[in-house]
């Protein structure tokens, strides 16, 4: 059998731990998510068999077929794509942790589902902190005021923030945005809104990881490096 899956994993895993003793952080503090948008179940699977235990998808229909063929997994199943308002009531009974909420609308209907559902649904709030706008999140100015509305619902919980700087070939040009994100984390922390809290940082991905996890990553999305270039049909 190719076991290329699992020799990728355990190298990831092997940097996210070097990265974090590097910067006196416990690695058990950092997550590792493999993103695993537009590959098939059986990857998925290998990935599992070899310790695997969160994936993240972002898109609903294909999440939806793969995680009902893998439902015997032992697995956590994250959001972190863009999702819209109208897709909430899938995204709710799926997903443990939606990592891309970036309006107060999106939240609001999140809550409606997760009532439903009978389930606190736990999100993060992605930030666009390089401004770019063809990225997804709330501004950096905005995201406390959006922290403080969700904070008013019953069946959301916001767990931390959510950023992807821009794309650099050198990853300490990233490091500025994961930086700012951890403090703005910690401000938004400070003011002490009800039912929130700041414990997840959720940035880093396959070129920039070890960067995000020496500027304070708790969840770091990691796709191609595990996965292989991904399948566009
Ligand atoms: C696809 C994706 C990733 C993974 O990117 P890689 O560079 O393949 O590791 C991480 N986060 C988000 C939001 C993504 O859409």
């Amino acid at each position: 059998m190719d076991n290329t899956i699992s020799k990728n994993l355990q190298e990831i895993q092997e940097r996210i731990q070097k990265a974090a003793e590097e910067c006196g952080r416990d690695p058990q503090s950092i997550r590792l998510v493999a993103v695993s948008k537009t590959k098939p179940a059986e990857m998925l699977r290998q990935a599992a068999a070899a310790g695997a235990t969160i994936f993240g998808e972002n898109y609903i229909q294909e999440a939806r077929e793969k995680i009902a063929e893998l439902e015997s997994l032992d697995v956590e199943w994250h959001f972190i794509g863009h999702l819209q308002s109208n897709k909430a009531k899938y995204a709710v009974p799926l997903f443990s942790l939606i990592h891309s909420v970036d309006s107060f609308k999106l939240a609001g209907e999140i809550d409606k589902q997760a009532a439903k559902a009978g389930k606190i649904q736990d999100i993060l709030v992605q930030v666009n902190i390089s401004g770019e706008e063809t990225k997804s999140g709330t501004a950096d100015e905005e995201a406390a005021t959006l922290v403080k509305e969700i904070s008013a619902l019953e069946n959301v919980r916001v767990k931390g923030l959510m950023t992807m700087p821009p794309f650099f070939d050198d990853p300490d040009r990233a490091r500025p945005f994961f930086r700012r994100l951890r403090e703005l984390a910690q401000a938004i922390q400070n003011k002490g809104f009800k039912n929130v809290s700041m414990e997840e940082l959720s940035m880093g991905m396959t070129g920039d990881f070890e960067a995000a996890i020496e500027e304070g990553a708790t969840l770091v999305r990691v796709g191609t490096a595990i996965f292989g270039a991904r399948n566009y049909n």
